[in-house]
């Protein structure tokens, strides 16, 4: 069965390689000129990487693991010490960590949680776990229950003090979705906390050793042509057209000149956007669907990712930060973390700018003049006073309408793969699945997507 993709994201790509390996076609179109979306990288004119954003893998990612392990590209994750390090605000330059020992879930995450008395109190971890008792024993329905609630109101609610958000989850929140705690849904946090209380390396970290379009989604590309799939560049949906009955006579696909369209017809249709760019291109007809109009509910977030490359070395930390910062979320030093990004005499900061509401618009000059006003905080022993480590050149990347913003009550505006209309999918990691707004939801969303494509075609052959 010929199958044709819009969207080269990693949820695109993930639905194509599912579905060639099940035997069918799959013929991917990607607007722009380079693979992976929110994951993509470019190349300045020194021949130094800029990216999206600042990307972790973790141990909780079972479909993104087992699919290095298909492409058998495992070796390219860098496994980091299994710890979560937080800059310290009122001592300007020093780290809280949160290690976690050789033991079992959950009593590894207990041990982290108990051994550090730089963030939380001990009636503050008391409050803290007991309320996470619920979460624990009655798993992910709790957990899918909590989103009527923000954070903060879940936190409320559990009589923890507020204090344990200025010390912990204000960074959280920002980290899983580039808003602060007093917006994000509860079931965000609480997913994330479930699966790296339960299970014994879930908080653990990987960085990619490279540019995530060359080390992981073209090892992808090439799984794809070597079933005979197709993956086109610079070929965007321009219009979903349809047959009388409602169902998809065809994808008007831009041509590579991308001045005209033409029609490519297939068995079946997946569009494999982000949700904004997707809601422009409903048809008419199907606008009084439950399911697509229930997608006014989810919008994208915006999000900044800054790089800058100093003339020295600011740390020897081999890790994710997290800034505790106003304006940033998490930082590292790609030049440690990043094998392909190496550099054994310069530092380069690769910093996520959030909440970016409010900064989306201002000039890269303001941007970077904010975020090196917040560094002074966290690297005063290079950033004040003489012989200060000089900004050799930065890069800002922004992302207008990013991942989609998991506001308390979005769970049910969030589509299934399957849709009613018979030859027509979704995935992006905007669709349902239980890992949320990440690159293991996106290729689940993926994989379930291509299940959906090939358990419809085995109906439909019956
Ligand atoms: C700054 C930042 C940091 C992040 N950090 C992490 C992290 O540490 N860990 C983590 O797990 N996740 C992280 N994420 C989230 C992760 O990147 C996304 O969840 C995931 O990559 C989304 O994949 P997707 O395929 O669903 O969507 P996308 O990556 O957005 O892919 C959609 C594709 O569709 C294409 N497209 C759009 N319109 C058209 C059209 N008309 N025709 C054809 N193609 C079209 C786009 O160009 C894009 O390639 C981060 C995201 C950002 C922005």
């Amino acid at each position: 069965m010929r199958v044709v993709i819009a969207g080269a994201g990693l949820a695109g790509l993930s639905c194509a390689k599912y579905l060639a390996d099940a035997g069918h076609t799959p013929v991917v179109y990607e607007a722009r000129d380079v693979l992976g979306g929110k994951v993509a990288a470019w190349k300045d004119k020194d021949g130094d990487w800029y990216e999206t954003g600042l990307h972790i893998f973790f141990g909780a990612y079972p479909n993104m693991l087992q699919l290095f392990g298909e492409l058998g590209i495992e070796e390219r994750l860098q496994w980091k010490s299994h710890s979560m390090i937080f800059n310290q605000p009122n001592e300007p330059g020093t780290y809280s960590r949160f290690d976690f020992p050789d033991l079992p879930a959950p009593l590894n995450g207990v041990a982290a949680i108990l051994s550090n008395n730089d963030m939380l109190t001990w009636p503050e971890k008391i409050a803290f776990g007991i309320g996470l008792v619920p979460a624990m024993l009655r798993g992910q329905n709790y957990v899918e229950d909590c989103d009527n609630y923000s954070w903060t109101d879940w936190l409320k609610l559990h009589n923890i003090p507020e204090r344990v958000n200025d010390e912990v989850f204000i960074a959280m929140s920002k980290a899983l979705n580039f808003i602060g705690p007093d917006e994000i849904s509860s079931t965000v946090l609480l997913t994330a906390l479930n699966r790296f209380l339960q299970e014994k390396n879930g908080s653990k970290m990987a960085f990619l050793d490279g540019a995530p379009p060359e080390r992981l989604c073209q090892p992808i590309v090439d799984h794809i042509k070597g079933f005979g799939g197709e993956v086109h560049l610079n070929r965007p949906l321009r219009k979903i057209n349809l047959n009388e009955d409602g169902t998809v006579k065809n994808f008007s696909i831009a041509n590579d000149k991308g001045q005209s369209a033409i029609d490519i017809e297939a068995d079946a249709y997946v569009s494999a956007l982000p949700v904004d760019p997707f809601k422009l291109l409903i048809p008419e007809q199907w606008k009084d669907l439950d399911i697509f109009k229930r997608l006014d509910g989810l919008k994208g977030v915006p999000v900044i990712n800054i790089h800058l490359w100093f003339d020295r070395k600011l740390t020897d930390i081999d890790h994710l930060l997290f800034s505790r910062s106003k304006l940033l979320s998490v930082y590292a030093d790609m030049s440690i973390t990043c094998k392909e990004y190496a550099d054994p005499d310069k530092s380069m900061l690769e910093l996520v700018f959030a909440p970016a509401k409010d900064w989306i618009g201002r000039s890269d000059e303001d941007i970077i003049d904010a975020t090196m006003e917040e560094l002074k905080k966290l690297f005063p022993m290079h950033l004040i006073g003489d012989n200060q480590a000089k900004l050799i050149k930065y890069k800002v990347v922004k992302t207008p309408l990013s991942v989609y913003k998991a506001v308390p009550g979005c769970q049910s505006f969030r589509p299934s793969q399957k849709t009613p209309i018979s030859n027509f999918f979704l995935t992006g990691d905007y669709t349902m699945q239980r890992y949320l707004a990440s690159m293991e939801g996106a290729v689940l969303s993926g994989k379930l997507c291509a299940g959906e494509v090939h358990k419809n075609h085995k109906e439909g052959v019956k």
